[in-house]
């Protein structure tokens, strides 16, 4: 279609330059111009045969009569044959047509017009015949370009285009539009994908607000961090994200699995035995390193033998002390990566790690330059001999390139390039590597390039390593209990008039000794800034002991000192907790809620529907 209009549109222009410039010469326009039309005469035919927006029955023309049931109650396989044509028209006539403009919805004010449009273009002007237009657009630069457009055969003004197969079985307003134009396609994606937020402008707003309520004495880092939370936290959610909150979906996802592993044998923390490290036991499991370096112990043929590092990685994890097959949507991302340039200060390394992935070796890594001193000239003479073998030109990827490199080492220096890996699972290096201060930086970003995160390592004990994981959650635990007993009093004299009637509310229910009485079953709504934390806060010390306080996101219950409502009921978080709570988990859940008689939720409508019945559960 796009081609074809292209032809289409060659055609028009040389029609054009044929009329201005007058009749001499013209077999090469003459030819453009059928092509042209009959480029345009395909595209309105398929057009035609796809959709339409030719009403058999107007209802202008007073043929048209309301059916007594409307066809959306109706199901596409309830229509006998013989009514599929005046279905069609109901169907048309009900949800088909753009019948009125209102300013709440449609109509809108062009750029520097007076006069207000509808943004869908309606009414449009009847049409005979289907036909490919044309029109001029302003470009920057004064060239001319024209944009073209299907006007389609049309008798109702108000009538969208439709595809009737599709319409009557959809059964709801739907539009259909054919892709003449890949510049069109684009800006239509770019347009849904940069939709800007209506809450935006609160940022600067809140800026304002908190810079001008801070007086001069204040401490810098208090007014930071709140303009930080306001800024950051309260930011807006775009429809889509919230429907994905409300419907409990994954907020991303990824085609493919990608596996952080390192040639320095670092090794994976066990992150699951918790704080409770036996010392007679490691932390950690073998690395990918390590398997390979044994692979013989697991699998002694010549197919494994022969594998080398990056081919093994991508096909084989160790489960129960056996080699199992990955699925193929893994991706080994195998650092360190050194820049291959020969003239660089890296060069030795990067042949060391060239030669520990691609070439086979067995035991240990020294074995990979055949069990010599290692030392940087043996690293790249090996991995320069390696190059030349046939194993080489078969398993090494852009063998030809980096053999081509080396015989071209005049080339001039590049920068060096580094792999940052993205870390999905936690390796030692990557704990070690977050207790480096990052803003002590003036080395910091040499640092991660040639760090052999092996030496920083040794300075800690296997019991160090292992508590690292856990470390925030249990100091955060311990934080926690100090802060629940200092609470700001709040003067309930201060409330409005709604503040104070929710907070009589609960107070009623509160000091009600009845055995009788019902669950407070209490939502309090209002837009930002009416005073909802305020009112919990007075709440909290209200209630005291007997309440909870918790929010959805983490943010929000940072914010009015609470927990998550996930954390305090073991909400499913992904496919964890997915179940009934059992056994000892059960018990300590049952135990922490037990003199708990209010739970308060703050930022209730990120709640979603599956996650309320999880909350209703778990109560
Ligand atoms: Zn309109």
């Amino acid at each position: 279609m796009c081609d074809l209009t292209k032809t289409a549109l060659k055609g028009f222009l040389a029609q054009k330059y044929k009329n201005e410039h007058g009749s001499e010469n013209t077999l090469q326009l003459d030819h453009d111009i059928i092509a042209g039309s009959e480029a345009s005469g395909k595209v309105c035919k398929y057009v035609d045969w796809l959709l339409s927006t030719f009403n058999p029955c107007p209802p202008e023309e007073d043929v048209w009569i309301r059916p007594k049931i409307h066809p959306c109650q109706k199901w596409y396989h309830e229509i006998p044959d013989s009514a599929i044509d005046s279905d069609y028209c109901d169907l048309l006539n009900t949800v088909q047509r753009h019948t009125r403009c209102s300013t709440s919805y449609c109509l809108r004010k062009k750029g520097n017009e007076s006069e207000l449009k509808c943004r869908f273009n309606f009414p449009v002007e009847h049409c005979l015949k289907t036909k490919l237009e044309f029109q001029e657009i302003h470009s920057k630069n004064n060239e001319q370009h024209y944009r073209a457009i299907i006007v389609t055969k049309r008798n109702d003004s108000r009538l969208n285009s439709n595809q009737q197969l599709q319409l009557q079985g959809w059964r709801a307003n739907c539009d259909i539009q054919g892709v003449i134009d890949h510049y069109a396609c684009v800006e239509y994606l770019t347009k849904y994908a940069s939709k800007g937020e209506p809450l935006t402008p609160l940022l600067k707003s809140a800026f304002n607000t908190i810079i001008n309520n801070s007086s001069n004495a204040s401490h810098p880092h208090r007014a930071i961090k709140k303009l930080v939370m306001k800024t950051l936290g309260e930011r807006d959610y775009a429809a889509q994200e919230t429907m994905h909150h409300l419907l409990s979906l994954k907020l991303q996802s990824s085609s493919f699995h990608v596996i952080p592993v390192s040639l320095n044998g670092s090794q994976r923390v066990r992150t699951t035995c918790s704080s409770s490290i036996n010392n007679q036991e490691a932390c950690s499991n073998s690395s990918f390193l390590d398997i390979y370096a044994n692979r013989q112990h697991y699998d002694s043929s010549p197919d494994i033998t022969m594998l080398n590092f990056v081919q093994f990685v991508k096909k084989f994890k160790l489960v129960n002390n056996k080699l199992t097959k990955l699925p193929d949507d893994v991706i080994p991302r195998i650092f360190p990566t050194y820049s291959s340039n020969p003239k660089g200060p890296n060069y030795a390394l990067h042949c060391k790690y060239q030669l520990l992935r691609y070439k086979p070796w067995k035991l240990r890594q020294d074995n990979a330059w055949e069990d010599e001193q290692p030392s940087d000239q043996i690293y790249i003479n090996k991995w320069h001999e390696f190059l030349q073998t046939s194993y080489a030109k078969a398993n090494v990827p852009d063998w030809f390139d980096k053999l081509q490199t080396i015989v071209q080492s005049q080339e001039e220096a590049n920068s060096v390039s580094v792999d940052v890996a993205s870390a999905n699972t936690r390796e030692e290096w990557m704990i070690l590597a977050d207790l480096n201060t990052p803003f002590n930086n003036s080395s910091y970003e040499q640092t991660q390039l040639v760090h052999d995160w092996q030496e920083d390592r040794s300075h800690y004990t296997d019991q160090q390593i292992g508590e690292m994981p856990t470390w925030v959650t249990r100091n955060k635990e311990q934080s926690n209990r100090i802060h629940q007993q200092s609470f700001e009093p709040v003067d309930i004299n201060s409330f409005s008039q709604m503040q104070q009637l929710a907070y009589s509310i609960v107070k009623t229910h509160f000091k009600d000794t009845s055995s009788n009485k019902e669950p407070l079953c209490l939502i309090i709504n209002g837009v930002a800034g009416t005073g909802k934390s305020y009112l919990i806060t007075a709440i909290r010390s209200l209630l005291q002991s007997k309440c909870v306080i918790t929010a959805t996101t983490g943010k929000a219950s940072f914010n009015i000192f609470g927990v998550t409502i996930h954390s305090l009921l073991k909400l499913p978080c992904g496919s964890r907790r997915n179940n009934d709570l059992t056994g000892q988990t059960l018990i300590r859940l049952q135990e922490s809620v037990n003199d708990i008689d209010y739970i308060v939720i703050d930022e209730y409508s990120m709640l979603g529907q599956v996650t309320f019945g999880w909350v209703d559960k778990r109560c």
